[in-house]
């Protein structure tokens, strides 16, 4: 039987993710009646963790946090937590072409410090590249890039093939878009160029995105925010439909039937495309929100009993063309003296790593590990997979990404209110779209204009 609710709320959020749960934060703080309504048996979405038997946390949606992200900072300092330096110390590793290489610098989506040791002509080949990159991006006028047809039209794959001629420059912008938080993580065929180049100039690796972890996880934010909502939020409630009259409208779940002023539905776009709207969402919209894809990834978290690749001179930072893996990160709390290494299997090396039974995916995993790291990374204490495509409520990680001709067709419907109804999630966010910030930062300007209609 449904529950029929008679109190007329404010606003209902829809999601309990970052966005929602930041929506809802701001519009209970201005004294509104507010009621989030969640799919899943647990808030937080894309940002969760867990305390693993040694003491140490690990985040199994997003981690990191950079220097610029200052509305996902101001939250975090808001609510105490420390932050710490993303552990870089030493050597890193490069792996491409079946050669190991070790270096001191840092390169993803731009470089700093001593070049890996791979020849001469192939890095000058990714450099100029880049160059000509970061020339295209000044191009782009601030804001969302609703004009630029040809940049939209083309992939990043074409550009790549136009620019580069060394096997390792293609690779490293091929990896560069399998590795940053902007761009789904997609292939360099499944996303338009025009959206890699707005990426870049609102949310740029070279501001350090992952310059910070915090004591205790970014998992443990959502449970502070609830925290202070009190008993708003209902778990478990997936919502199907969303009918608007004229004065209200009525947002129905399994369980129930809620009645609001607005509503504001907090996630991504393929997800809020699922509901059941009435009226119907505007054929501009309904073509959106079948194109906005999530990005494809499975994050791996390894702990070991201390981090062992300190005591042989590595950062445990690695990349490379691996046959798994071509990123890896030291993630070790060095409160907890545990070492952790998060990574990644995205794009097409997810789907052919997916379908393999348990004890090979994670043989393979930890095979890559050992290339960086030597034989002792094949033998962890705990080993984690979070298989984000296969979450019914998100559908992938870590963000969704535009496929080619999206933006300048459809793009002006991603945010444009519908009526009562209101967006807000990171895919919404001009800065630090498919970051935690871009999340707080869509929270905030949503309760802003609720606030003010109400
Ligand atoms: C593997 C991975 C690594 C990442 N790394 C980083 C990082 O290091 N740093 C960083 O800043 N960001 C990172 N991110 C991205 C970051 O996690 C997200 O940008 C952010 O958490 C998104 O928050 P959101 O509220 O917009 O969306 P979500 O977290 O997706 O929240 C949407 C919510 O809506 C709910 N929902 C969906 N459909 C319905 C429905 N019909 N009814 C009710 N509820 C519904 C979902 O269950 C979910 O709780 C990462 C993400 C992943 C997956």
């Amino acid at each position: 039987m449904l529950e029929m609710n008679t109190i007329v709320y404010d606003c209902i959020v829809i999601g309990a993710g970052l966005a929602g749960l930041i929506t809802a934060r701001d519009l209970k703080r201005a004294g509104l009646e507010v009621l989030v309504l969640e799919a899943r048996d647990r808030i937080g979405g894309r940002m969760v963790g867990e305390y693993l038997p040694s003491g140490q946390w690990i985040d199994k949606g997003g981690q990191w946090v950079g220097p610029t992200q200052d509305r996902f900072l101001a939250l975090v300092d808001e609510y105490g937590i420390r932050r710490f330096t993303s552990p870089s110390e030493g050597k890193k590793v490069l792996f491409f072409g079946g050669k190991r290489y070790e270096f001191d610098g840092f390169f993803q989506g731009f470089h700093e410090g001593e070049a890996p040791g791979v020849r001469g002509e192939e890095w000058n080949d990714a450099l100029e590249a880049w160059q000509r990159f970061e020339a295209l991006c000044s191009t782009l006028p601030p804001g969302p890039p609703y004009a630029n047809r040809d940049l939209d039209n083309r992939t990043f794959a074409q550009w790549i093939e136009e620019n580069t001629v060394t096997a390792f420059a293609r690779w490293y912008f091929a990896y560069m878009c399998r590795a940053v938080g902007y761009l789904g993580p997609a292939e360099p065929h499944e996303v338009s160029l025009l959206h890699v180049l707005r990426g870049h100039k609102s949310a740029s690796q070279a501001e350090h995105p992952e310059a910070q972890l915090l004591h205790g996880g970014a998992g443990q934010i959502p449970g502070k925010i609830a925290a202070e909502l009190g008993g708003i939020i209902r778990v478990g409630e997936p919502v199907v439909r969303v009918s608007q009259e004229s004065e209200s409208l009525t947002v129905q779940t399994l369980k129930g039937s809620y009645q609001g002023k607005f509503a504001v539905v907090a996630m991504t776009p393929h997800l809020a495309g699922k509901i059941i709207y009435e009226p119907p969402m505007p054929p501009h919209r309904q073509q959106l929100t079948q194109r906005v894809p999530m990005g494809c990834c499975a994050k791996i978290l390894v702990s070991y009993d201390r981090p062992f690749w300190r005591e042989k001179g590595f950062a445990g930072i690695g990349l490379g063309n691996c046959q798994t893996l071509e990123l890896c990160a030291d993630s070790s709390d060095p409160e907890t003296g545990v070492g952790v290494i998060a990574t990644f299997v995205v794009g097409d090396r997810y789907q052919g790593w997916r379908p393999l039974p348990d004890d090979a995916r994670r043989l393979a995993v930890l095979s890559d590990l050992s290339l960086f790291f030597g034989e002792s990374a094949l033998s962890p204490s705990t080993y984690h997979e979070v298989d984000w495509p296969a979450e019914e409520w998100t559908g992938g990680g870590y963000a969704a990404f535009m496929p080619p001709g999206v933006w300048t067709r459809y793009g002006t419907s991603l945010n444009a209110p519908v009526g009562r109804i209101h967006w807000a999630g990171t895919e919404m966010a001009d800065r630090w779209a498919g970051f935690f910030d871009g999340a707080v930062r869509t929270g905030e300007a949503v309760a802003e204009k609720i606030k003010n209609l109400l």
